[in-house]
């Protein structure tokens, strides 16, 4: 059938303006892209087809860990190629235990579920909560409690567990089970526990909400309102882990462990994977055939990760990233310290926010066109997300181009505010 025909069919029968021409894109307009097509990729650099050079302070958004294309990842990928890509997990996949065993010993998880994204990894621990209460305990509990300005993902569970309204429009009627409160705000998630609620879901730093630490002290509370309701305590840390914050995993750095915690952007340099990590306790509520997915830990995918890991563990990336995440902070407050434009600087290692007065879409353009690369945490956030590798010279480069870029936007918007 020809796509007129097709057309016709579908009662539609004449070309209306959404009809693609030759002209158009054959690919869905779902993502606002920049102007930009980047072809080439080596360490903290990037090039475009027209042969410029950019810094790359976006990681393909906290992805490409280890810079891009690491060398002894891609040795073990090429290696990898010549043996087996795929056999579906009806085998035992022995890179699989590796790297299972690898992501428990430097954790405080037992088990390990291997999938393909964070969205993914999220839509597994919400199974693994509610399963857990129904198999296990014969609770019935189902409900997952989130916090406003988080973000899970795009799968419709994983949608309505994010807080923020803009990625669930259009996408009515959503899953039952999910309640969000506002971050911090302890009366309120005391207030929304039920005997109907499961678990509680958050990340560390919320990261594409604006680079908002949790409150040591609210993280604090939740682990012990976990423990008195008999609730999961599930951390993301799709965006904040594997060595992104200055530990392995963020929550690290505080005093409390999850029961679930998934993993997925950084754990594979930019191989699609990602991981649901859970305390021994819930082995039983994951019996066979209860969750699934055909391209869960690939030999291609856990020989990746099993290098990524390995090469995070043996080059202290996690230490390093604590030591230039400081570095990159007290450069940029330095020179920054004059701006009032800039209200705040701030993040956990790798992951550093630097929030302004007004939206910064604009600096972000100009950005690109000095050749630097970075994107922004909601409207009035700056995020930048260099490789762990990044070194002191090109913090440096980065910190200069972008304090001026600063400096002549906010010059900028205030002439414009006065006149
Ligand atoms: C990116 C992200 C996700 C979603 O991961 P995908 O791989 O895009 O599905 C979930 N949670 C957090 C915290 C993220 O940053």
């Amino acid at each position: 059938m020809n796509k007129l025909t097709q057309a016709e069919s579908a009662g539609t029968g004449t070309q209306d303006a959404s009809t693609p021409t030759k002209k158009q894109s054959a690919i869905f307009p779902s993502y606002g892209r920049y102007d930009i097509s980047l072809v080439k990729g080596k360490g903290s650099w990037v090039w475009d087809d027209k042969g410029n050079k950019y810094l790359d302070f976006t990681c393909g958004l906290a992805v490409t860990s280890l810079g891009h294309a690491p060398e002894k990842v891609g040795a073990k990928l090429k290696e990898q190629i010549d043996t087996l890509w795929h056999v579906s997990n009806l085998f035992h996949i022995p890179a699989q235990e590796k790297v299972a065993t690898l992501l428990t010993d430097n954790s405080c998880a037992d088990q390990v579920f291997f999938c393909n994204s964070g969205a993914e990894a999220n839509e597994a621990a919400i199974k693994l909560a509610r399963r857990y209460h129904q198999k296990v305990k014969g609770t019935g509990r189902y409900e997952v409690i989130t916090f406003e300005q988080s973000f899970h993902g795009r799968t419709l569970a994983t949608l309505t567990a994010t807080g923020q309204q803009k990625v669930k429009e259009g996408f009515l009627p959503l899953p039952a089970g999910f309640k969000t409160v506002p971050l911090h705000d302890l009366p309120a998630l005391e207030a929304a526990i039920s005997e109907n609620t499961a678990a509680i879901m958050l990340e560390m730093v919320l990261a594409e909400g604006g680079v908002l630490e949790v409150e040591p002290e609210f993280l604090n509370a939740v682990s012990e309102l976990c423990k008195k309701h008999g609730l999961l305590l599930i951390i993301d840390e799709v965006q904040t882990g594997m060595g992104r914050t200055g530990k392995l995993f963020a929550y690290q750095h505080y005093g409390i462990e999850p029961d679930i915690f998934t993993l997925a952007k950084g754990i594979a340099s930019g191989f699609p994977a990602g991981a649901m990590l859970g305390k021994g306790y819930l082995r039983e509520a994951f019996t066979p055939g209860s969750h699934a997915t055909t391209f869960g830990g690939t030999p291609l995918a856990t020989a990746v990760m099993a290098a990524t890991i390995e090469t995070m563990l043996e080059d202290e990336l996690p230490q390093r990233a604590a030591v230039m995440g400081e570095y990159l902070k007290g450069l940029l407050k330095e020179k920054l310290a004059d701006s009032s434009f800039v209200l705040d600087i701030r993040g956990k290692g790798l992951l550093v926010g630097i929030e302004c007065q007004s939206p910064v879409g604009d600096i972000v353009l100009a950005g690109q066109k000095q050749g630097l690369l970075f994107v922004t945490a909601g409207p009035n956030v700056i995020r930048l997300l260099p490789n762990l590798y990044v070194s002191k010279e090109e913090v440096d480069q980065a910190v200069d181009i972008l304090s001026e870029l600063i400096h002549t936007y906010a010059k900028k918007e205030s002439g414009e505010a006065s006149s």
